[in-house]
């Protein structure tokens, strides 16, 4: 039976803590909820109200998760049924289609909605040619899986949509989800999708997050335009797409460094695809590696760092700090005068403006001039919502050292 989208619940807010959702935040935790009315199941649709009882905006409730109610809608008269996600995903869609123009081709490879970012708290869908990858990582979401599905395969005319479950997403949710075929057509093991005239492979089932790194692409081609002629460093280079479209833009050389060897077979395909010959391939760990290089007295032009997320919590930060700054010294360190450093951060944690100060103070540290050239996040089918600002999180700093 799909989901009912009859309200089973009211929230109830403590007094003076309603302000953040009547300014649309979307995500409301357990300490502002004064008490729940009509015991909701996981996932059900509650009102929440404040605590007079105005009502504030409808939304799905969790109680396995400290973000208790996800809120969609603050039209009263809305329910959150299925022509409700319909809408939404349409109108994510718009963005893409419409304004953005991404799908240009069949083998197009864009984000579709980005959770909060698309007032879908919780779901993800990455579209790469005929088929889409989605993840839920809502409760509530998760429950109208199969409503959704259909969603996306009728709004994006896609030949099946497979869902990739993100580590760490079952515990916050409470949710027991397994990557597989959510409906249509199987995706083949490898499928290649085009950007910015480059192919690259995707491999849905095996490949790491959706598949591909998209909010990348125009940082990629960004750090391309300094590449033609040039020797390139490709730290921590997954698909090899900084380094593909370094050498595409004429590199004399390029080293694509990265621990997986799934990672390393991946971007050497992607190397192949595109006729490319310049790259070389080293499957180890990106600290080593730069300890390596600097050791033997390497150099570069050009260095791109794009590591994972170091940290999820503040406790974690002060170490993903330490690594980001010992990255960026080792960088420096292989970089030639009118080298340029590309310093990319996913960690949401860090703000531009303590990459900027964490550059600037190693920079000094490795008595080198710096200059910063371009301050980017990522591509545009990854927006933030106005309010829902927690949404930043990719960063990428390029500079220019003396
Ligand atoms: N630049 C890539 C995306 C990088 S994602 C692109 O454009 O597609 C981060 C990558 O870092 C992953 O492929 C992961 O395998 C790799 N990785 C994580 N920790 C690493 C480490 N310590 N050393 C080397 N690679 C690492």
């Amino acid at each position: 039976m799909p989901p009912s989208s009859a309200v089973v619940g009211q929230i109830f807010l403590k007094p003076k803590r309603a302000q953040p959702f009547f300014g649309r935040h979307p995500w409301v935790f357990a300490g502002a909820i004064d008490r729940v009315e009509g015991d909701p199941a996981d996932g059900g649709v509650v009102e929440l109200r404040s605590h007079v009882g105005t009502f504030v905006a409808r939304g799905l409730f969790n109680s396995r998760s400290k973000i208790r109610v996800r809120l969609y809608s603050w039209d009263e008269s809305e329910a959150l049924d299925e022509a409700f996600f319909r809408q939404r995903l349409q109108r994510a869609i718009d963005l893409r289609h419409t304004v953005l123009r991404l799908n240009t081709s069949p083998d197009s490879a864009y984000r579709v909605a980005f959770s909060e970012a698309d007032f879908l708290s919780g779901l993800v869908i990455d579209r790469y040619g005929e088929w889409a990858a989605v993840q839920f990582n809502a409760f509530g979401m998760a429950e109208r899986q199969e409503m959704l599905g259909k969603l996306i395969r009728e709004t994006l005319g896609v030949r099946g949509v497979y869902r990739k479950v993100e580590k760490g997403v079952g515990k916050l949710e409470g949710l027991t989800l397994v990557d597989g075929l959510l409906c249509g057509e199987a995706p083949p093991s490898e499928m290649v999708v085009s950007e910015n005239g480059l192919k690259f492979a995707v491999n849905l089932v095996e490949g790491q997050k959706t598949g591909y790194y998209l909010d990348q692409r125009d940082n990629r081609a960004a750090v391309a335009k300094f590449c033609a002629g040039k020797r390139v460093l490709d730290a921590f280079s997954y698909s090899g797409g900084f380094g593909v479209y370094a050498a595409n833009a004429g590199a004399s050389e390029v080293l694509c460094v990265d621990s997986s060897e799934g990672a390393v077979m991946l971007a050497m395909r992607n190397a192949e695809l595109n006729g490319l010959g310049q790259l070389t391939f080293a499957k180890n760990d990106v600290f080593n590696e730069l300890d390596s290089l600097v050791a033997a007295g390497r150099n570069f032009d050009v260095v791109v760092l794009d590591p994972p997320k170091f940290a999820r919590d503040q406790h974690s930060l002060p170490q993903a700090l330490r690594g980001y700054r010992r990255l960026v010294q080792q960088g420096l360190k292989l970089l030639d005068r009118d080298g340029v450093l590309v310093m990319c951060c996913c960690t949401g944690l860090v703000t531009m403006e303590m990459l900027e100060e964490l550059i600037a103070q190693t920079a000094v540290g490795e008595k080198r001039d710096f200059q910063f050239l371009d301050r980017r996040g990522p591509a545009a089918d990854h927006p933030v919502s106005a309010t829902c600002r927690e949404g930043t999180y990719l960063k990428c700093v390029v500079g220019r050292v003396v």
